[in-house]
């Protein structure tokens, strides 16, 4: 898997993404990041790559032409039109689902907002998808990008190993997942719950499913009828 983040700040993308698990994925050649500087396509002798809304308004609007350019730019080492996704507070709600859905695909391309916005045309253009990850809103595209791409990476086969496996993470089956306890067995008074030290793996299995029940009841009612 290979991602393209299209942004005005490449360093934001960089410092965060070469941590962790997914230092080690791009390390194992299973993910790489390449974030591209839209400000580099601009062709204003000052580098501009926004101006001010037509029909008024607050703020300003990030122009058509540096963000196509860029794309191309893209394309061209792609060799096709990979899916292409922007980032905005008035896309489709990002869920688990997505993430698998999106981890099947060889490469991606993100569009990092800022400012009001960008310039309709050119999303009409370029973007396959247009993805929020709440319903709020932040001043750019760089962090919820950078959701995404942690959320799509862990879905990519070989990322996880068994030590960090998903099978049982929230979200799948609809459920959130049971608590978890580590040791010491008891710590400020508080022991774990006695099954957990019992080693009669179907009685643990059966302890999990009921928590994850009770605690997807009463924080997330909404994930299913249960
Ligand atoms: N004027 C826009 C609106 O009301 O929908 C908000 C623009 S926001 C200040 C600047 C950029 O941040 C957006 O273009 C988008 O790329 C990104 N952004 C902000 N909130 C987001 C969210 N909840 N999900 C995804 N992207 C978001």
């Amino acid at each position: 898997m290979k991602y393209y983040i299209m942004t005005l700040f490449p360093e934001m993308i960089e410092n965060a993404l070469d941590t962790s698990i997914l230092a080690r994925a791009k390390s194992n050649d299973l993910i790489d990041f390449c974030a591209v500087n839209i400000r580099d396509f601009s062709k204003d002798k000052h580098n501009k790559v926004d101006d001010y809304p037509y029909g008024g308004g607050a703020g300003m609007v990030m122009q058509a032409q540096p963000i196509y350019d860029c794309y191309m730019h893209i394309v061209e080492e792609v060799g096709y039109r990979p899916r292409t996704i922007y980032l905005t507070p008035w896309g489709h709600p990002f869920k688990q689902q997505m993430a698998k859905d999106f981890a099947k695909e060889e490469t991606l391309v993100f569009l990092c907002g800022h400012y009001e916005g960008v310039d309709e045309r050119v999303l009409e253009e370029i973007v396959t998808d247009y993805v929020t990850i709440g319903d709020y809103v932040l001043t750019g595209g760089e962090l919820p990008a950078m959701v995404m791409i942690d959320a799509i990476s862990r879905m990519v086969p070989g990322v996880l190993t068994n030590a960090d496996s998903k099978e049982t993470e929230s979200f799948e089956d609809n459920l959130l997942e049971h608590p978890q306890y580590s040791r010491p067995a008891e710590w400020m008074g508080k022991s774990v719950p006695e099954i957990l030290l019992s080693g009669d793996h179907k009685k643990v299995d059966m302890w999990r499913y009921e928590k994850s029940v009770e605690r997807t009841k009463k924080y997330r009612p909404d994930l299913c009828d249960i």
